[in-house]
């Protein structure tokens, strides 16, 4: 490992705190191919500091008053929408997404704080006066207590901004691990609420890796665990925290289809499909991956898709081009496999992303978009998650014909139909097994006050992300039956009570 380079260490109880552990693990800047930094991976003591601190910052915080937090929430929201370039420079130089990109990620996540600004009316409960004489019946939304965030590499920034405003907002403390890739956007979130006047201990990032993770799931202080990445991970989340009585909502893998009818604008498709197949080099959840071509449209989309990848700039993401590099190494050469197996099973490779010209170092992690033709369903290419710039055509001859395809697939997050056709647009949004669907969108991302979420093997748990599915994941409601006596209380009556 290279010497002197600096360690991203954890944030705990409102300060930089030293690792002790003795374990660390690269962190890469993607275009330049090598390693600049280290990350700290939690040992036990760690995990338990992490914890107790979140622990005890909670009493005072869950008291505080609403207009109180209120006020530290809308600071923290001024502070990351003045500062936001900042934290996306930070992105790109761990992620290697383009810094326009890494931007509008970070505005997306800021959607999620400007709602939580408003948390106190999203956190009222009801009230319903004399349900029976006398008898008042009201409800509280009270936090749970210490909750943890566990997020993928591909947001650094925006899929913690999910959780942990709502989670903060709504009086929870929070202990988040980000990804081990790119660990320093969740260092500069918390940096950013001390400034903002949150109090120690109510925001803690443990960076660290499986050994982090459970010590989280197995935690009793630890009430609720939301967590975004991989499927077998967020199942094995899933499993674990609702064994340990946790609530749990974790969010997996994804592999989203784009449905072109033959009466669709192929112009709009085609760039809807350069967007949201090589957008971030492919590492997005709600990313496109494969096409659906409804016949006779295949060959002329497949020419505009070719004429525009010849377009794409790759390179240094700091230096603005279309696209830049993958998150590592490891990552790129697995992506550039499924070209090889997709070949190998009889797809036809139309463009070839390896072995491109980049503006950038030679060593950075690299491919370039990559379009394959004729993929056979059977194929692992077309079956498994790839994550990356390649973009699968399979060809159909039906609408039913896709839509059967897109519901007999193990995800279900995004998916997109492309059409003029209204009636087949609604019958298409009543059909299909998908958590989020675009109409002529590509990648049907809801905005905050609507809540983000997949079926099928694309989100474990029964809560969605932000919106009022986040409320509700990060409240606990009490409802209380109340009376206060007057001389006509009743006397003794064992029965059970009646209204
Ligand atoms: P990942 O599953 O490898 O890692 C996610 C988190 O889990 C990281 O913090 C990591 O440290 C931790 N982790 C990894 N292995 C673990 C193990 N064995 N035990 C416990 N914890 C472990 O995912 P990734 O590669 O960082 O992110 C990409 C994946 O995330 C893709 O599958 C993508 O589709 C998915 N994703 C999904 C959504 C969504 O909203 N559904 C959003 C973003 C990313």
């Amino acid at each position: 490992m290279p010497e002197n380079l600096p360690i991203v260490q954890h944030w705990i109880g409102g300060a930089t705190v030293d690792s002790n552990s003795g374990r660390t693990a690269p962190v890469y800047d993607p275009a330049l191919g090598k390693q600049t930094k280290s990350v700290a991976l939690a040992d036990r003591s760690e995990i338990d500091a992490a914890i107790v601190a979140a622990s005890a910052a909670f009493p005072a915080w869950r008291d505080l008053s609403l207009a109180k937090r209120q006020a530290i929430v809308f600071r923290f929201r001024e502070l990351l929408n003045a500062r936001s370039r900042e934290l996306a420079e930070i992105i790109t130089s761990e992620h290697g997404k383009v810094v326009s990109d890494a931007a509008g990620e970070v505005a997306r996540g800021l959607e999620v704080v400007d709602l939580a600004t408003g948390f106190p009316h999203l956190i009222k409960g009801g009230y319903s006066s004399n349900v029976s004489t006398g008898v008042d019946v009201y409800s509280i939304k009270q936090p749970l207590g210490v909750v943890g965030i566990i997020s993928p590499f591909n947001f650094p920034a925006m899929v913690p901004l999910w959780f942990f405003p709502i989670a903060i907002a709504a009086g929870n403390t929070v202990v988040l691990k980000p990804s081990e890739k790119d660990p320093s956007a969740a260092i500069w979130m918390a940096e950013l609420w001390k400034e903002a006047g949150l109090p120690d201990g109510v925001f803690n990032v443990l960076q660290g890796d499986k050994l982090a993770v459970d010590g989280l799931l197995n935690a009793p202080e630890v009430r609720s665990i939301s967590f975004v990445g991989s499927t077998p991970i967020a199942q094995y989340i899933y499993e674990t925290a609702a064994k340990n009585g946790k609530r749990v909502q974790a969010l997996g893998g994804a592999k989203n289809h784009m449905l072109v009818l033959p009466d669709a604008d192929l112009d709009l498709v085609a760039d809807s499909a350069i967007n949201a197949g090589f957008g971030s080099a492919g590492e997005r959840c709600m990313a496109v991956s494969v096409l659906l071509a409804v016949e006779p449209v295949a060959d002329e989309l497949i020419g505009k898709i070719e004429e525009r990848i010849a377009t794409l700039r790759i390179g240094d993401g700091r230096r603005e081009p279309d696209m830049g590099p993958l998150v590592t190494e490891a990552h790129r050469d697995k992506v550039a496999s499924y070209i090889d197996i997709a070949a190998a099973d009889g797809a036809t490779v139309v463009v070839d992303g390896r072995g491109i010209e980049v503006d950038g170092e030679a060593d950075g992690f690299w491919l370039g978009p990559t379009l394959l033709d004729n993929v056979p369903t059977t194929s692992r290419a077309y079956t498994e998650e790839i994550f990356g710039p390649v973009l699968s055509v399979v060809r159909v001859e039906s609408y039913e014909q896709g839509v059967e395809l897109i519901n007999s697939g193990q995800f279900g997050n995004g998916t997109a139909i492309f059409t003029n056709d209204g009636g087949a647009a609604r019958r298409f949004q009543t059909e299909i097994q998908v958590g989020m669907i675009g109409i002529n969108v590509p990648i049907p991302v809801p905005v905050a006050y609507y809540s983000f979420g997949g079926w099928k093997d694309s989100l474990f748990g029964a809560n969605k992300a932000y919106g009022p599915a986040g409320f509700d994941f990060f409240t606990q409601e009490k409802a209380i039956t109340s009376r206060w006596l007057d001389p006509s209380h009743g006397g003794i009556n064992l029965g059970f009570p009646q209204n």
